[in-house]
């Protein structure tokens, strides 16, 4: 009796201790559990906001209201649009004439018609009155091409040289920058068609790459964006976007491309 006795009273001590060991684990893991999430809670927004910045900040803001996949955005495939995509995965509605073309007369130019859509063609006379301002005499070489145009201009190269080559050079016909009646290669007046990589190194060449912003345009395949835009380098050929987004565009670097700054696909032809 008095053995089982004391066995129930070690019983029970064992017991108590037992259960305190149970409930001072419980509230170990309890406090560890609850101290991960309150960690979790406040860590989470810690790291997520610098990502969310350094995200933004390397994939360039879009304009405006641009979504984070350009492709599905209608202004940039809006024939009215003046921020129209034209590449290599691009291509022009068949057929497609902008319908406010006006003929650029008042700047130095070869003596063959050339044309732009409205609003670019005022800019372009008021960046070649500014750069003449500062001692710069711009030269229009090229502006819009019609697809026709293209069409012969891209088979004579082939003719010559093959289609990689022709490829390497010139557009497709459908494809072509020009078409939009936004883009135009510039020159030097003292040089005139000089459509040759040298032209960075020209007064010319050094003024619109710093400038050419301020009026709207960007340079449409800058140098080391091959890949991207599916272009050699060209400083020669500029690209109406308007005021505001070239100013932005040019914030980020002179080299921003439509493909980067607009998150849409550009680099070579489907295959
Ligand atoms: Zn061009």
């Amino acid at each position: 009796m008095r053995r089982r006795r004391k066995l129930n009273v070690q019983h029970l001590l064992l017991l108590i201790a037992t259960i305190g060991i149970v409930l001072s684990l419980l509230i170990i893991l309890f406090s560890t559990v609850s101290n991960h999430f309150k960690k979790d809670d406040t860590a989470a927004p810690a790291t997520a906001v610098p990502t969310e910045q350094s995200t933004e900040t390397a994939a360039a803001p879009a304009p405006a209201s641009a979504t984070p996949d350009g492709e599905s955005d209608p202004r940039f495939f809006d024939t009215n649009s003046i921020l129209i995509v034209a590449n290599k995965k691009h291509k022009l509605p068949d057929g497609y004439v902008p319908s406010d073309l006006v003929e650029i007369t008042s700047v130095p130019k070869q003596d063959r018609q050339e044309m732009m859509r409205q609003e670019a063609a005022n800019a372009l006379v008021a960046m070649f009155d500014a750069a003449s301002q500062q001692g710069v005499q711009l030269y229009l070489t090229s502006a819009y091409r019609s697809y026709d145009y293209q069409v012969d201009l891209y088979n004579s190269y082939v003719a010559q040289n093959g289609q990689a080559y022709a490829d390497s050079i010139s557009s497709r016909p459908g494809y072509s920058d020009h078409q939009t009646g936004l883009a135009c290669d510039l020159g030097q007046t003292d040089m005139e068609d000089m459509l040759d990589q040298t032209f960075i190194n020209t007064a010319a060449g050094q003024w619109l790459y710093q400038h050419a912003h301020e009026y709207g345009f960007i340079l449409r395949y800058p140098q080391g964006k091959e890949a991207i835009t599916g272009y050699e380098y060209e400083p020669w050929h500029y690209r109406y976007v308007g005021v505001d987004t070239a100013n932005a565009m040019y914030s980020i670097s002179p080299d921003e491309t439509m493909e980067e700054y607009f998150h849409i696909e550009g680099g070579d032809y489907a295959q």
